[in-house]
């Protein structure tokens, strides 16, 4: 005891450093009434807020000052206090003790955790239920929902849907092909068996556009239509657009005429009203 004593009196006091705990990470970043605004986890560990004070069985003693701050985005400056300067709680009744470990037991595992739990799940047993969850919708056909012994592929079928797909895929392949080749009419109900494309560019198309993909965009460099359905459909929408701004025309004449109606009367009710306005005036 003595012998420390004296070698921390021969320690200069310059050599003395402050405690860790004490000291903030870095500068406040403002002020509020004098007390210091930190960032966040950079106050003086030591400080607590008062939540933490009440989980160490701490409360705020009458009057107790605020040290610090910390600034959140969420929920604005929290106070911070010295543990030193707090009060102590009274110790709690077993029974209480025992209330507040159930609320913190896993209905699953039976731990008791650090987090309170309602009865359910703990983060832990929820963890592995998901984990577990995933593995068996990695053995899950998409199809059937039939679950297999192991994960399956990335297409995630069962042997039998798998080759269902395929099949159907190819099926609309072909499907594919024999309606592209052809023109596909005027576009106003007329069909045309003319050949617009060959099978050979089709099917390099689609092959282009790679296998694994069931589904095939029309080539954006392919005449849709043989050149006199394009000439018939070209001609049907002109005729379509004169007939719809005939009408337009129309509609927008009738309406200019009802407006020049409902002046006219307006200036004529208008005239009538100042003509025997003035005669009783006059009469003043
Ligand atoms: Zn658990
Ligand atoms: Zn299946
Ligand atoms: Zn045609």
């Amino acid at each position: 005891m003595s012998t420390t004593a004296a070698v921390a009196e021969g320690i200069p006091s310059s050599r003395t450093e402050p405690d860790p705990a004490r000291v903030a990470k870095s500068a406040p970043r403002s002020h509020i009434d004098g007390v210091p605004v930190y960032g966040w986890g950079q106050a003086p560990p030591y400080l607590r807020t008062q939540t933490q004070l009440g989980e160490d069985r701490l409360k705020l003693a009458e009057g107790q000052p605020v040290l610090a701050y910390i600034e959140t985005r969420k929920y604005g400056d929290i106070p911070l206090y010295d543990p030193a300067g707090a009060e102590k709680m009274k110790p709690l009744a077993s029974s209480v003790k025992a209330r507040m470990a159930k609320r913190r037991t896993c209905s699953t595992c039976g731990k008791v955790r650090d987090r309170i739990v309602h009865g359910k799940k703990c983060s832990v047993c929820r963890d592995k239920e998901h984990a577990k969850q995933q593995r068996l919708n990695a053995r899950t056909c998409w199809d059937c929902r039939k679950v297999s012994e192991r994960r399956l592929p990335a297409h995630h079928r069962c042997g039998g849907c798998r080759r269902t797909q395929l099949a159907k895929r190819r099926e609309a392949a072909v499907a594919w092909v024999e309606k592209v080749i052809v023109c596909s009419g005027d576009g106003y109900g007329s069909e045309c068996s003319t050949k617009v494309v060959t099978k050979k560019e089709a099917r390099a198309y689609q092959k282009a556009q790679g296998a694994g993909r069931d589904w095939w965009m029309r080539a954006p460099h392919w005449p849709r239509r043989c050149p006199s359905c394009t000439e018939a459909n070209e001609r049907q929408d002109a005729e379509d657009r004169a007939k719809y701004q005939a009408a337009y025309e129309r509609r927008e004449k009738a309406r200019r005429e009802a407006d020049n109606r409902e002046q006219w009367d307006a200036a004529e009710y208008a005239t009538a009203a100042a003509v025997v306005g003035g005669t009783s005036e006059g009469t003043d």
